[in-house]
């Protein structure tokens, strides 16, 4: 199997978007970034632009791949407004994040709904994008390790059966209080909570961890990117803001 060549550079442009600024966004970093780079670029967008940007990476022959958002915890029924696994794969989607801050907080995603959607997706092979975190409440009560941990229990014990689990994923560590603040938080704080990420995953597999990758995200930019990136057990980055400017996401490629 191919291993993905790090490191692992996400857009997130949450409800943002048009078809002019996708075409004038991929023609920019085509000419430009994703000539070059042969790590692993990914843009998420909003469900309705997917086969249309899907189709575009396609025709340009650009080496970036297109992710959902959100799935729905059903695969089909009387769910109006919702979007399924199924009809991502029916598409050729082959990433989708789950549990982003903005699904907990907005849309009242616990650990439970999220991790049903992580096996939803792991069983169609659509690659999740986990995302977990604090709040800032919960980082100046200390209680930053307990929740991230909470967070992975939840995961780790949908399917107890399941030993490999985290394996064909990525977990994306997004401290709420970072999140679109324009305050990133400590690379060697970052560095230690991957850390204890990957120590988790390990012990939980025993040792059998396969394209199993942990990215930061919350208030990245093309200045703080490679201060992230240098760390250890910092696979990518997950960018939200600064993944709306071509010139400054093409610049973060550039970079990384
Ligand atoms: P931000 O968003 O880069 O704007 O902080 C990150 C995210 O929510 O994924």
């Amino acid at each position: 199997k191919k291993k993905t060549t790090l490191p692992i550079i996400i857009g997130n442009w949450k409800l943002n978007g048009t078809k002019n600024k996708l075409n004038s966004f991929f023609k920019f970093i085509k000419d430009k970034s994703l000539k070059i780079k042969k790590n692993l670029t990914i843009l998420a967008l909003p469900n309705i632009y997917l086969n249309y940007a899907q189709e575009l990476v396609s025709k340009l022959n650009i080496n970036c791949k297109i992710s959902a958002q959100n799935i729905d915890i059903h695969k089909q029924g009387p769910y109006t407004g919702e979007t399924s696994v199924n009809m991502l794969s029916d598409i050729n989607i082959k990433y989708t994040i789950i549990g982003h801050a903005e699904r907990r907080y907005y849309h009242s995603e616990n650990n439970d709904i999220i991790a049903k959607k992580f096996i939803l997706s792991k069983q169609k092979g659509i690659i999740p994008i986990l995302c977990l975190g604090e709040n800032q409440l919960e980082k100046d009560c200390g209680k930053t390790e307990e929740i991230i941990l909470s967070q992975l229990n939840a995961i780790a014990s949908i399917d107890k059966q399941n030993k490999t689990i985290f394996n064909n994923s990525i977990i994306a560590y997004e401290p709420i209080w970072s999140i679109g603040s324009k305050k990133s938080a400590d690379p060697d704080l970052i560095q230690q909570l991957h850390t204890f990420i990957k120590n988790y995953v390990i012990k939980f597999q025993n040792f059998n961890i396969d394209n199993f990758y942990i990215i930061y995200g919350g208030s990245v930019n093309e200045e703080n990117v490679n201060e992230f990136l240098n760390k250890k057990n910092v696979d990518g980055c997950l960018i939200g803001n600064a993944s709306l400017n071509k010139k400054i996401f093409n610049n973060i490629l550039v970079k990384s």
